[in-house]
């Protein structure tokens, strides 16, 4: 029998006739999900995505053409002004080191967020053992997570990398505010208070584009999001991973629509240059990138589309 909308209607007032379910059912539901931990394989480097969270984010925070949010909204079916967003970060395992990019927000964004340390503990990987933690930049949802849920230093045995540019303006230099956009203070704050310990034991390393944290493990500078805003690509043998951290915040709008910006972006111009010309290189040469802002595991390819972009994830691969 073929499913039609009619038979499928009929289906559904059929089951209504069945009996209710007993009160009691024989197992409560989980209520909770499970650690968000996904490993893909670039050449011989192990990468493991680990998510710290997921929300929304208003709808009103793009920039563009208010009016045509809605359509984008419907067409990636989630109907409403809250575009959902994810907080994901990447353990790479080079076979003798152990570099984390990004450490997720810690307690700074309440129960939405916070979930990398269970996440990490999950993929069966102590903190103590990782030698390098990369921060793409000072944003709370990347950096807060240098600091324990009890707010400790949370990789005591790492050197923490991030770019010259980025800690210079936001760690070093006067608190600037630019022009209608407030929120930089607290932006200011956050950030000084994850690094002050690492600065302090002077475990703060800063870098340029093009450096290599590890063999294959390389710095590509993305600026706009912020001055310093950094991409990190993973190459083994033939194989490659661009982790583009902020180039994209919401999958439904800015995929199809590049040049929408984001409240939070320094420099919105800027931001809107960077993600379109990262998004031609990425769908020209194929690469297989991974988002922060992605949902969970937001690994995939990105497609040249009727407008703009598709993001076409990785479906579960079982065997690495
Ligand atoms: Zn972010």
């Amino acid at each position: 029998m073929s499913l039609t909308r009619r038979s499928f209607g009929l289906a559904a007032v059929g089951g209504a006739l069945l009996p209710a379910l007993p009160a009691a059912a024989k197992a409560p539901p989980a209520g909770a999900q499970t650690a968000g931990v996904y490993r893909v394989k670039v050449g011989t480097v192990e990468v493991t995505v680990l998510n710290d969270g997921s929300g929304a984010l208003p709808t009103k925070f793009f920039s563009g053409d208010p009016a045509g949010i809605p359509k984008l909204m419907e067409a990636a079916f989630v109907p409403g002004d809250m575009a959902p967003t994810t907080f994901n970060e990447w353990l790479i395992n080079t076979g003798d080191k152990l570099v984390l990019v990004d450490t997720g927000y810690s307690t700074g964004a309440g129960p939405m967020a916070g979930k990398m340390p269970k996440a990490l503990a999950a993929a069966g990987v102590d903190p103590a053992a990782i030698d390098a933690v990369v921060i793409t930049h000072i944003h709370p949802d990347h950096c807060n997570g240098l600091l324990t849920l009890e707010k400790q230093v949370a990789f005591p045995n790492a050197t923490i990398h991030v770019n010259a540019d980025e800690f210079a303006w936001w760690i070093e230099g006067d608190v600037k505010t630019p022009d209608g956009k407030p929120f930089f203070k607290d932006l200011f704050a956050a950030g000084r208070a994850a690094f002050k310990p690492y600065v302090d034991a002077k475990k703060v390393q800063t870098f340029k584009d093009g450096t290599e944290f590890a063999p294959g493990v390389t710095a590509v500078v993305a600026p706009g999001h912020t001055m310093g805003h950094t991409m990190v690509r993973i190459s083994s043998g033939k194989d490659q991973l661009l982790a583009w951290a902020d180039i994209v915040h919401s999958t439904a709008l800015q995929f199809p629509e590049p040049e929408r910006s984001i409240a939070f972006d320094l420099d919105p111009p800027q931001a809107i240059a960077t993600r379109k010309k990262v998004m031609d290189m990425v769908a020209t040469d194929k690469l297989l990138i991974a988002g922060t802002h992605i949902g969970f595991p937001g690994v995939g390819h990105v497609a040249k589309a009727s407008s703009g972009y598709a993001f076409v994830p990785v479906s579960w691969n079982a065997n690495l």
